[in-house]
């Protein structure tokens, strides 16, 4: 997933693999690595929040460059957790 640019869809700010989001149970972690699911509590966030302009956007807006075929993997991994979790 080299080609992939990851953006915020607001400010177009890019995270570097450094920054890291804080889960509801203080977990933190770069939520670009799993999907954006917390690897400690398995929540599965829908939404992703900048860390530039703190504006929330669904977290697959953020992927640039992803073809279709790409795109609908990446939705239904992050659905099926998000049904399993709720
Ligand atoms: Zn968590
Ligand atoms: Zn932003």
């Amino acid at each position: 997933m080299s080609d992939i640019k990851i953006a915020c869809p607001k400010c177009e700010w890019e995270p570097s693999a450094t920054d890291l989001w804080v889960c509801t149970c203080d977990h933190r972690w770069n939520t670009f690595d799993t999907a954006a699911r917390c690897p400690n509590c398995n929540k599965q966030w829908k939404d992703t929040q900048c860390l530039a302009c703190h504006k929330y956007a669904p977290h697959l807006d953020w992927y640039r460059g992803l073809d279709e075929a790409l795109r609908k993997e990446l939705a239904a991994i992050i659905l099926r957790e998000k049904v399993n979790i709720d």
